[in-house]
């Protein structure tokens, strides 16, 4: 049967691989990191039910890395695509790792090693990590990247490598891949915080955004699951969760809703309140959105942990004698209060990841106003885009959270698949 691409290897993109793979189509995921997971190997636990993300997520990672019918891409990207459907060539462009991926056993001897230190963009800007690294400890595939940009050129991790896996030299690999058709997964990226100059974004320590804070709770993030101020390791008593930061927002150019974001603070709220009940956590919302199955409920339980819900924002972050200040209008008390929380979380966005513009170039589809993929018709052909052959899934289309990325993952694989089987 003929080859399908899938290009974007998050959650949407693996199960969309996965589902094709047990079909017996053999399928190309492309992806531009060193590792496949996309944003949900980012996350703690997941609402609606508050299980561990990585539980989750890694068995489909080994499984579709393990997959006869799988072959992965990592650190490439889609260079060209010509052809039309059920007769696609596309050009992959691989990015040097180098090191050599077949001997390569993810030791880590070279990355205890190593004397370089840079910032960690896996744990969203909290932590660090070596110039030689494995992404996470569950990455797939389990082996380093050398990040020739920050290495020394110490020598210490050739000399470490029992395998002599490591590269002094490496370069860029281009190559083929007939396909009969191509499934869009590239996901989201998280509004840039900076952009809203009032909430001090990077300007304070304690102003962190959701992400981050998704790390920081993370037994295996750069705190070890510990809640910490950042400007000076104390735990703090209270954090204030800021909603839609990039989020039906006129002036910030993001008029949508992103869907997920009352949740996942709902989720962090009552994560902290069920570990610390000592600690007071405020949410400033706009209003709640919670539409899907058990969502309702879920808030319910977040009021009955006593979160506290105030509806009004606070119009900027400031400091007083070493403290954060936020002032805010309750506006269903109609009553202007001041808080001093000691960590601010800012509930950021989901907006197009980067380089969406040359993918839709280079397949020839559209994006819509804000820059997501546009689909040919959203109420029956969700994952079809104006061209045969070519489909979209996952929050590459609209923000979602991870049930509906994987359902649209879902969808694209089988109309993938029927393009698959009509070639032969
Ligand atoms: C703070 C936060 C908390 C969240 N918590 C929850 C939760 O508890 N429950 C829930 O249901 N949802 C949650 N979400 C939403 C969840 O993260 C998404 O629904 C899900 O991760 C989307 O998966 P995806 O595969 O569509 O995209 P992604 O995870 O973004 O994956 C896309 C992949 O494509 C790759 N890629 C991008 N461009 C290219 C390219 N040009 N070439 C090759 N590869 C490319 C990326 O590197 C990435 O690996 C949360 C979101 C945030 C921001």
């Amino acid at each position: 049967m003929a080859d399908v691409v899938v290009i974007g290897a998050g959650v949407a993109g693996i199960q969309a691989a996965l589902d094709l793979a047990d079909h017996e189509v053999h399928v190309h995921l492309i992806e531009r990191e060193p590792t496949i997971g996309g944003h949900m190997a980012q996350l703690d636990k997941t609402f609606p039910t508050n299980d561990c993300s990585m539980c989750i997520l890694s068995p489909k990672m080994v499984e579709v890395a393990r997959h006869r019918n799988v072959t992965i891409h990592t650190c490439s990207e889609v260079e060209s695509v010509e052809g039309e459907a059920g007769n696609f060539t596309v050009r992959v462009k691989k990015h040097p790792r180098y090191v050599i991926e077949s001997e390569c056993n993810g030791c880590g001897d070279c990355t205890r090693i190593c004397p370089v230190e840079v910032y960690n963009r896996f744990d969203a800007g909290i932590g660090v990590r070596k110039a030689i690294y494995k992404p996470h400890a569950q990455a797939v595939p389990d082996i380093v990247v050398k990040d020739q940009e920050h290495c020394i050129e110490c020598g210490l991790c050739y000399d470490a490598c029992g395998k002599e896996a490591i590269l002094h030299e490496d370069e860029e690999r281009v190559f083929e891949i007939s396909a009969a058709s191509i499934v869009v997964t590239t996901g989201y990226a998280t509004f840039d915080a900076r952009n809203k100059k009032q909430l001090r974004y990077l300007a304070i320590p304690d102003v962190i955004t959701s992400l981050e804070f998704e790390r920081m709770i993370n037994a295996s993030g750069p705190t070890g699951g510990k809640l910490k101020r950042l400007s000076n390791g104390r735990p703090p008593r209270s954090i204030a969760f800021v909603q839609c930061v990039g989020s039906r927002d006129l002036a910030a150019g993001r008029p949508y809703c992103s869907g997920v974001c009352c949740m996942y603070a709902m989720k962090n709220a009552m994560l902290v309140r069920e570990k610390n009940p000592d600690i007071e956590v405020t949410i400033f919302y706009n209003d709640i959105r919670a539409y899907g199955k058990g969502y309702e409920e879920y808030y319910e339980r977040a009021r009955n942990l006593g979160v506290r819900f105030v509806r009004g924002f606070p119009g900027e972050v400031l400091e007083e004698n070493d403290r954060l200040m936020m002032v805010a209008e309750n506006t269903e008390t109609r009553e202007v209060e001041t808080f001093y929380p000691d960590l601010v979380v800012l509930s950021v966005g989901l907006e197009p990841a980067d380089g969406g513009e040359v993918i839709a170039r280079m397949l020839g589809i559209p994006r819509d106003d804000s820059g997501f993929f546009g689909v040919a018709d959203q109420k029956v052909g969700p994952v079809l885009t104006v061209k045969p052959g070519i489909y979209v899934a996952g929050t590459a289309v609209a923000p979602k959270d991870i049930p509906d990325s994987v359902a649209t993952g879902e969808a694209a694989a089988m109309r993938a698949f029927l393009d698959a089987i009509r070639v032969g």
